[in-house]
């Protein structure tokens, strides 16, 4: 498993589950949003109502799980919890919507890949808060419709765009999560060393902030790689140089790029001549999945300035040589 990588693994659940904020003040960042979520539900108690549906969208490993739960818990209120994939046919999302009560949250994880029966029926629990079944064929077909008590679905998904627009359309409120910025970083980190009860100074956590890609997750993994680090090496604090030693033999450079994003980089600029390259022949050119590749290392590279996007594929910048201290050709400048 590589140490920057945003998708969630089965030792992160564990980590996660310690240091996940439960209330919104101490969901860190995201300024705006919390904002608006505080408001939202302020209005909601003030009229006795449940929340209107919310879609938080972005990467992975921002924060949107954790908004999702913080958002009962403000609201003291239970949480279902499951995933698009999860739910294969409309009987399984029925069942659990029977089992909501009155302003409990429901919340649908990579809900772009929710199978479109499925999402059907999901239509007029949104918006009626009823379901209805069909049952038998033919001339011997009928419906029964199941009243639902007034809840609040949250769905997060990383791309909006495969969103259906019908579903899209019944939610209330639609939130895009952003990469978080250094010192937002900086703060999630010293909280959850706080909470891991590991000494870490300000130039520590910075360094770890510096290296995590503006994502909660990835900085919350190379927190648990530098403590061991620290523990053996290091009399336990993670101080500037700890951190430091500790992330370059976990082969994480200073901008939180890692081996596959020098290998992506060098592979535009050596085996394709600075681009531009299509995702496929790129991707097969250095064995990795071209999916792979457009979530986990694209979004970044992107951010950092290292590559663009053209409509005849991807081209590196004069960033990218530069980091990677190879002379940009002069016929580019031009
Ligand atoms: P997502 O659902 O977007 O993949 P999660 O909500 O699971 O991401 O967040 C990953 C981890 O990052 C969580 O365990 C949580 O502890 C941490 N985290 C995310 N956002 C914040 C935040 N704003 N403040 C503090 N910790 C956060």
């Amino acid at each position: 498993q590589r140490a920057i990588d945003p998708t969630k693994y089965p030792e992160d659940d564990i980590q996660e589950a310690t240091v996940r904020p439960k209330r919104l003040d101490e969901y860190i960042g995201q300024d705006q949003i919390k904002d608006r979520v505080k408001v939202i539900i302020e209005a909601a108690k003030a009229r006795g109502e449940a929340i209107d549906h919310i879609l938080l969208y972005g990467p992975p490993g921002l924060g949107k799980t954790t908004l999702a739960t913080i958002i009962a818990n403000e609201m003291g209120v239970k949480i279902h919890s499951t995933s698009g994939p999860a739910i294969e046919r409309p009987g399984d999302v029925a069942s659990i919507l029977s089992k909501l009560q009155p302003f409990e949250v429901l919340f649908i994880d990579e809900i772009h890949r929710l199978p479109r029966p499925v999402e059907e029926m999901l239509y007029s629990a949104m918006e009626d808060f009823k379901v209805d079944f069909v049952y038998g064929k033919g001339p011997n077909a009928g419906t029964v419709t199941l009243p639902l008590p007034p809840f609040t679905l949250i769905g997060a998904t990383t791309r909006l765009a495969l969103l259906s627009s019908p579903l899209r359309g019944r939610f209330g409120d639609i939130f895009r999560l952003e990469y978080q910025d250094i010192d937002s970083m900086a703060a999630i980190v010293k909280r959850a060393a706080n909470i891991l009860k590991v000494g870490i100074t300000d130039e520590g956590a910075l360094e770890i902030a510096r290296r995590s890609r503006g994502t909660p997750r990835v900085a919350i993994r190379l927190l648990r790689r530098v403590r061991d680090y620290a523990q053996v090496r290091a009399d336990h604090l993670i101080d500037h140089e700890t951190a430091c030693k500790a992330l370059d033999i976990q082969g994480v450079d200073e901008l939180g790029l890692d081996e596959v994003d020098r290998r992506i980089l060098l592979a535009i600029i050596e085996k394709f001549d600075g681009g531009p390259v299509g995702l496929e022949t790129l991707a097969a050119s250095i064995s990795e999945e071209p999916d792979t590749i457009m979530d986990v290392y694209e979004p970044y590279l992107l951010i950092l300035g290292f590559i663009q996007r053209t409509p005849r594929g991807r081209v590196a910048t004069r960033r990218a040589y530069d980091h990677l201290s190879i002379p940009y050709p002069e016929s580019k400048s031009k």
